[in-house]
């Protein structure tokens, strides 16, 4: 072991938070949190860690189960597509002769939905496999040690597997991770804390690397409908790659309502009293900003009970705003 593989180890060991998924050599539940981890902060990750595994205990449970069910045990975490992934790959496991997650890099990176960082990251943790897993947190890291202001994803990856413990992979891709999310941080890394700063090449500008990307985002304008019918609020079934599985308001992009009560009328024929504007609510998703404008009005349909159906943080936002859930 290199002096510095044993320094960031020995500050890995005896600094790591103390996290649920931690102590387990559980391949599912390594499984589990890494996908939770890849969109989602550490403190709100566990919580829903703990509420899918209550609901899910095993890749069984998640591959018997609706995919309905599944989106509802992810509701509010975010990033849908994971949720949808995890099932597929659960069933396409469940497919198998022997319907256990693969004990290799290689093969588990042949199920559907697995990337490089996750296999690389079960492979490792739970089954020793010396192979890097290179997330944000780790390509940040690297290319301050290495003083770098624009790597490739190659050139990361290559250096994450020189410098990668052969010994002790599982912890030692967890302490690269832990040392990005805690000490070298995007903003303001705490360099005189951080127990490899004596091999560090950035230590000097370190907010310089990577270089910084400029990125703005305008918001896309949108109109929602919460319509309150004898038994609830009408909600649709919403489709597309970021929503699709769920359920929500009606909702539709530009500024003009009546194209969107329009539709409404068409699609499910009755009556819809004027709508009232109750507040404009915002929400950012990884690859746009919304700005929605919701309105409210009375509906001669049933409507269902919200609780009863999978929803977005952003349809729980407008349900909030207009005070129907
Ligand atoms: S010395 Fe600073 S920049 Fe270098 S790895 Fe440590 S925290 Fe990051």
């Amino acid at each position: 072991m290199t002096p510095f593989q044993h320094d960031l180890l020995e500050w890995y060991r005896a600094h790591r938070r103390a996290l649920p998924w931690r102590a387990e050599r559980d391949p599912y539940r390594i499984l589990l949190s890494e996908v939770l981890l890849q969109q989602t902060r550490v403190g709100q990750a566990v919580p829903y860690y703990r509420r899918f595994l209550e609901r899910f205990p095993d890749l069984r449970a998640l591959a018997g189960a609706q995919l309905e069910e599944v989106l509802h045990a992810w509701q509010g975490a975010g990033y849908y597509a994971r949720a949808r992934n995890l099932h597929k790959l659960a069933q396409a496991v469940a497919a198998q002769p022997r319907p256990d997650l693969p004990a290799s890099y290689a093969r588990l990176r042949e199920l559907p939905g697995l990337g490089p960082y996750t296999a690389a990251a079960v492979a490792s943790i739970a089954f020793g496999e010396p192979v890097a897993a290179v997330d944000g947190n780790v390509r940040r890291v690297i290319s301050r040690l290495m003083a770098w202001e624009n790597p490739t994803l190659a050139q990361l990856q290559a250096r994450a597997d020189q410098l990668l413990s052969a010994e002790h992979p599982g912890d030692w891709n967890q302490a690269v991770m832990e040392l990005g999310a805690t000490v070298c941080t995007p903003r303001r890394p705490a360099c005189p804390a951080c127990p490899v700063a004596r091999w560090c090449q950035g230590k000097g500008a370190p907010e310089c690397y990577p270089a910084p990307k400029a990125r703005r985002q305008k918001a896309v304008t949108a109109v929602a409908v919460v319509l309150r019918g004898a038994r609830g609020v009408l909600l649709e079934p919403r489709r597309g790659r970021v929503l699709g599985g769920l359920w929500g308001v009606p909702m539709a992009e530009g500024e003009a309502l009546g194209p969107l009560l329009e539709r409404l009328a068409a699609d499910h024929g009755t009556p819809i009293a004027p709508p009232e504007p109750v507040g404009t609510v915002r929400h950012a998703f990884s690859h746009r900003k919304l700005e929605v404008r919701v309105y409210h009005s009375a509906w001669e349909g049933p409507g269902h009970d919200p609780a009863s159906k999978p929803l977005s943080q952003l349809d729980r936002k407008i349900l909030r705003q207009a005070q129907a859930l």
